[in-house]
């Protein structure tokens, strides 16, 4: 059979048609009345995405800089901040946060697994400046609790600021960003907004800004107090991607489309997508008798999937990309040949993520050679489980505004 290449992978994402489309006709110099209506225009839909009334800024970086940004404008040398780790994402923060000097104390929950609230509080010291978390770890596909951090944070009088690496956890998590006490919260453009990687977004609270005064690292390129000045204008301080600005725009519509028109709607129709791809996905894993990596805390962003003991993840990916140009990952580092993940992050629906079971009950049956399984096991289950979410979703369905 013929082959048609897709990414099941939890960055970057499938591409929107129109996203791409947009980004092709976005032939238009940046210091001009066109550009600063399209920029002033998608700053303020990507508020409403992320559900904040705190200024949101674009950065030309992958996701990466926007987390360099966060610490290199909140902290100074010395400082004492928090990392929760719970994968290689997590290491990306201690990492960070060393190279800008701070004195890191690190929480590692290990691989698969999150942090309990009563661990977290007992890294929280009076000297803490601030905590450093993903909203959801893609190496493992777990869930962190950060509304419950941002909550334990206020209720023991903590100073400290909140940074939330939510590149996969935007459009994949019901966040309430401002009520909950998030100081920080960070996306990235090849994840939930469905276009190519090159854009990193974020937005500070009040107290997150009154840090970047006091910090006394050098910035440059980074200098988020420049980017807001400048973005109230309209201007990006530094020539910024401009396809990529109008493919999110165009993504933006499309979101907002799917709510109706209303992007808070859209978002929550993104994120309750992608809970029932996962939970579709988590059901046809159990059908097939293979085991979640991370059961305990699933993110809805991407499913970790441990292969039959003794067989090695990469040879699931390869078959999968050799027979139906299915691009999804394995393992990360050390977790390399452990597991394989498969992404609901942003543009997959309904069809995709049969597709994929599918898809996998073929190897399972050609390779996996798993005891009594048959055709169709998995995905009845995930069948089951599609009509389970989506029902469960209309009864509990709040009127918009709501969040
Ligand atoms: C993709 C991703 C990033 C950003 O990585 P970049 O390669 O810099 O875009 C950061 N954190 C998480 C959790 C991610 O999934």
């Amino acid at each position: 059979m013929i082959r048609k290449t897709r990414l099941f992978t939890p960055g970057p994402t499938p591409l929107l048609p129109a996203a791409q489309f947009a980004m092709a006709a976005a032939d238009i110099h940046h210091r001009t009345p066109e550009f600063r209506a399209l920029y002033q225009r998608v700053l303020e839909q990507l508020k409403a995405f992320v559900g904040t009334k705190n200024d949101v800024l674009l950065l030309a970086s992958s996701g990466t800089g926007a987390m360099e940004a966060s610490v290199s404008n909140l902290t100074s040398p010395g400082d004492h901040v928090l990392v929760l780790s719970a994968g290689k994402f997590g290491e990306r923060w201690t990492a960070i946060t060393k190279a800008f000097g701070c004195v890191v104390d690190t929480l590692t929950a290990p691989n698969g697994e999150t942090f309990s609230l009563a661990e977290v509080k007992a890294h929280i010291k009076p000297e803490t400046k601030a905590v450093f978390v993903q909203a959801t770890e893609s190496s493992t596909g777990v869930r962190h609790d950060v509304e419950g951090i941002a909550k334990l944070i206020q209720e023991i009088g903590s100073n400290a600021l909140l940074v939330v690496d939510a590149i996969t956890g935007l459009g994949t998590t019901h966040f309430d960003v401002d009520g909950s006490g998030i100081d920080v919260i960070i996306g990235g453009s090849q994840k939930a907004v469905m276009i190519p990687p090159g854009l990193a977004y974020l937005a500070l609270s009040d107290k997150a800004w009154a840090a970047t005064e006091t910090s006394k690292n050098p910035r440059y390129y980074f200098d988020l107090r420049k980017e807001r000045k400048n973005a109230l204008k309209g201007e990006s301080s530094y020539t910024p991607a401009v396809a990529l600005i109008a493919a999110l725009g165009a993504a933006l519509d499309y979101i907002a489309a799917q709510g109706g028109g209303d992007l808070a709607a859209g978002r929550k129709a993104l994120v309750d997508n992608a809970e029932t791809c996962a939970a579709m996905t988590r059901a046809a894993v159990e059908a097939l008798g293979l085991k979640l990596f991370g059961p305990t805390a699933p993110a809805a962003a991407a499913t970790a999937i441990l292969p039959p003991e003794s067989v090695d993840s990469g040879v699931i990916v390869k078959e999968l990309k050799s027979r139906f140009a299915a691009v999804v990952t394995n393992g990360q580092g050390e977790m390399k040949g452990q597991i394989f993940r498969i992404a609901h992050i942003g543009f997959f629906d309904y069809m995709d993520t049969i597709a994929i079971i599918a898809a996998l009950e073929q190897v399972a049956v050609s390779t996996l050679k798993i005891p009594n399984f048959q055709f169709g096991q998995a995905v009845a289950a995930a069948q089951k489980a599609y009509v389970e979410a989506t029902t469960a979703k209309k009864q509990e369905a709040e009127p918009v505004g709501a969040r």
